[in-house]
């Protein structure tokens, strides 16, 4: 029986990076049956919407979904197209592992930790108005009840993988009431997970030990805005964007989507990395249940990486996007 996945090619590279993750994935031998669905910015036409209905209504028939990229213009236009999607379907986890791959040199080796970014509420709630012509103002929510399941899905996921550690992320010091309030809520679930070491650092701080010693680090937990930065970071510290990948996570549907952007001025170019996203897919084929395929595709991908004949601009080689999910497809075995 062949698995029904979603796939929502996005905006500017994400049909190409979607193409070149699908083919991988379908050459990995697990059966997809995709049932690809637009949104993006070319749905507002005839939609009025990037986000049509369909999409959503199919990721919940389907329970997952791989997406690319989505454009949300700045400073006009419609709310985030990502955010909305997030609320809509209640994917209340973004789950961003930053791990060494095997063959790609960076700066640090031996880098392993997840940032786990709550993606409901905070400074992304879309709560901001004007106050008069030279003000304006954005409301940051942040409840007991998003910040404690949060905070479970991080002891969840650290149990579940054998990790040590939870570190909870904040700024209590100065938003004494509403990071205030996740501080007190992450301290709560603590107490339920004796068997796992919590402690709990200042955002500004953890950006510089996170540079200084991320081999200190197992799973982070965090509001909405500081695990959109941090998250980069961490991408930063594993070989950037083109290599970062992630997921949304609720009680009932999944979906699996790379760190990065739809990188508008590549459009079309086959230039960019594909690995940000066949990495999501890996993800989703772990959440599957087919670890033997997940494992198979990674040793692919590292085998690509060591010889590095077949990379993008990013990690310093010719190949295009294309060519380099050929070259992996080739060292599936
Ligand atoms: P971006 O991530 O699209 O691109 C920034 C730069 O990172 C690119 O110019 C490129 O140099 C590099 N890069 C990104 N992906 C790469 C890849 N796969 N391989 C190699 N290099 C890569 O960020 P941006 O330019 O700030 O955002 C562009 C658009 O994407 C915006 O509309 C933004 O809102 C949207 N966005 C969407 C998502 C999402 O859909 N989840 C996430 C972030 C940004």
């Amino acid at each position: 029986m062949a698995y029904k996945v979603t796939l929502i090619p996005g905006d500017g590279v994400g049909p190409e990076i979607t193409a070149a993750a699908r083919r991988v994935i379908d050459a990995s031998g697990v059966a997809i049956d995709w049932e690809v669905v637009e949104a993006g910015e070319a749905m507002i036409a005839e939609h009025g919407t990037p986000l049509p209905e369909s999409v959503l209504d199919s990721v919940r028939k389907n329970k997952i979904a791989l997406k690319g990229p989505l454009t949300t213009p700045i400073g006009k236009g419609f709310r985030s197209v990502n955010v909305t999607l997030r609320q809509e379907l209640d994917l209340f986890a973004c789950v961003r592992p930053a791990r060494t791959l095997p063959g790609l040199a960076t700066r640090y080796e031996n880098i392993d930790f997840i940032v786990v970014r709550e993606n409901t509420e905070d400074l992304y709630a879309g709560i901001e108005h004007r106050v008069g012509k030279n003000a304006a103002e954005t409301i940051k929510i942040i409840t007991r009840e998003a910040s404690e399941r949060v905070v479970r899905f991080a002891f969840e996921l650290a149990r579940r993988e054998g990790r040590k550690k939870v570190t909870a992320v904040h700024k209590a010091n100065i938003m004494k009431l509403t990071d205030g309030l996740f501080l007190e809520s992450a301290r709560t679930v603590a107490e339920s997970y004796p068997d796992i070491a919590f402690e709990d650092w200042i955002v500004d701080a953890m950006a510089m030990k996170l540079v200084q010693v991320p081999e200190n680090f197992d799973v982070l937990v965090m509001p909405n805005l500081y695990g959109d930065i941090l998250s980069d970071l961490a991408a930063g510290l594993v070989g950037g964007l083109g290599v970062a990948p992630g997921a949304n996570i609720g009680d009932e549907m999944a979906v699996f989507e790379p760190v990065h952007g739809s990188a508008p001025k590549y459009t079309g170019m086959n230039k960019v990395n594909p690995l940000a996203t066949l990495l999501s897919g890996v993800m989703m084929l772990r959440h599957l249940g087919e670890s033997e395929a997940a494992d198979r595709v990674m040793r692919a991908v590292a085998a690509v990486l060591t010889e590095k004949k077949a990379v993008t601009y990013d990690l310093g080689g010719t190949a295009g996007t294309s060519q380099m999910a050929d070259a992996i497809i080739q060292k599936i075995s």
